[in-house]
């Protein structure tokens, strides 16, 4: 085993910086399930001021926010449309059925993104015999669908056609930062289109934990009460609380950074004999594997051998992430690694030719 480890897997593996840690330490709090605590309460108050929305809570987990959005909209026989690729529909553990009584109706969109057309028709009647939709769930960006930003016109054009409909829209954007940065538009312009909006700080952001849900007074105020369902009511939050602001300082325009090394590292695998690499719009890249020399999990087993982690998104579908704890040396270094890796063979390595893929 090689003594380093330039670990790709996601852009959750980030630890916090000594910076950040610093902020913690020095978080003023209070009894945040009383409304009492100052960093939490300044968070929440920041992210309605950025993401253009009347009110905000804090949440433990992307997850957990966007269980709590669920709540929020709809009630138990309820549907949510989304696509068939998204994150609340495939790695939230069946959520929305166990926590609200809502069933996701998955619909194929083009690289995680849908458009008005993949949604006409799909409301259901009002009738007895019927679930009742209600919601659409949109990802900005995209995970699996390939790190892509959501075009600010499909929003526009969903969200009147929701509202036209009497549908709510929310929207996952765990990564919804860097949709802001690759897109050059402001976070209120994006979020203008949708009802709700969640955000993670634990990706991206590098903080060790927490997220936020955006929306009017009342979806926040039923979203709240979740919050507490779930148990992810907390009290001297302003703790972490005090990450996300400073990651909300510091950590927002340097994803311009992990976007230019995806870029880099796309680049510099693209004339791999075998891989074929789509070029990333964000800070996720995404390769298929000629069947010929092996499987996904076989390549992801023997470049954690070589100190390179990346892992498999399909059979033959890996995910390379990039994030704040990898710089430009170790992703061109991750790059040759892999190439080496590809030439002197994997197939003979154990590997699964089946799941878990990328989830985080
Ligand atoms: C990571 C992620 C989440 C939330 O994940 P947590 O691990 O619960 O914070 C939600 N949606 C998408 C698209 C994600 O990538």
């Amino acid at each position: 085993m090689p003594d380093f480890c330039i670990d790709l897997r996601s852009d959750t593996v980030t630890k916090p910086t000594p910076g950040m840690r610093e902020a913690m330490a020095r978080a003023e709090v209070g009894d945040d399930m009383s409304g009492e605590d100052p960093t939490v309460n300044r968070l929440e108050a920041l992210c309605c001021e950025i993401l253009g929305k009347e009110a905000a809570v804090f949440a433990c987990s992307g997850t957990q926010s966007n269980q709590m959005g669920i709540r929020a909209h709809c009630l138990p026989g309820d549907e949510l449309l989304i696509d068939v690729t998204g994150h609340i529909a495939n790695f939230e553990a069946g959520g929305p059925a166990v926590l609200s009584g809502v069933s996701c109706r998955t619909l194929q969109g083009t690289n995680g993104i849908l458009d008005v057309t993949d949604l006409e028709g799909k409301i259901r009647a009002d009738n007895q015999h019927l679930c009742r939709t209600q919601l659409i769930c949109v990802e900005n960006t995209t995970n699996t669908g390939g790190g892509r930003v959501y075009p600010i016109e499909n929003l526009e054009r969903i969200g009147t056609w929701a509202r036209q409909h009497g549908l709510k829209v929310h929207m996952d954007g765990a990564r919804l930062f860097n949709a802001v940065v690759a897109s050059g538009r402001s976070p209120a312009e994006i979020c203008a289109h949708v009802d709700t909006v969640s955000v993670c700080f634990s990706k991206g952001l590098g903080c060790p934990m927490g997220s936020i849900l955006v929306g009017s007074k009342d979806e926040i105020y039923r979203a709240r009460r979740a919050r507490k369902q779930f148990g992810g009511a907390l009290r001297q939050a302003g703790i972490v609380a005090a990450a996300a602001l400073y990651a909300l300082e510091h950590n927002v325009n340097r994803l311009q950074e992990d976007h230019e090394n995806a870029r880099a590292f796309a680049a510099a695998i693209e004339d791999i004999e075998g891989i074929h690499v789509q070029a990333p719009e964000t800070n996720l890249v995404f390769f298929d594997i000629d069947r010929e020399l092996g499987n996904a999990s076989q390549l992801s087993a023997k470049l954690k051998e070589h100190g390179v982690r990346i892992n498999p998104a399909g059979p033959q579908r890996m995910r390379a992430c990039t994030h704040l704890d990898v710089n430009r040396i170790d992703v061109l270094r991750a790059a040759d690694i892999l190439a080496e890796c590809v030439r002197s063979g994997f197939a003979h390595l154990a590997g699964a030719s089946t799941g878990p893929y990328a989830r985080g």
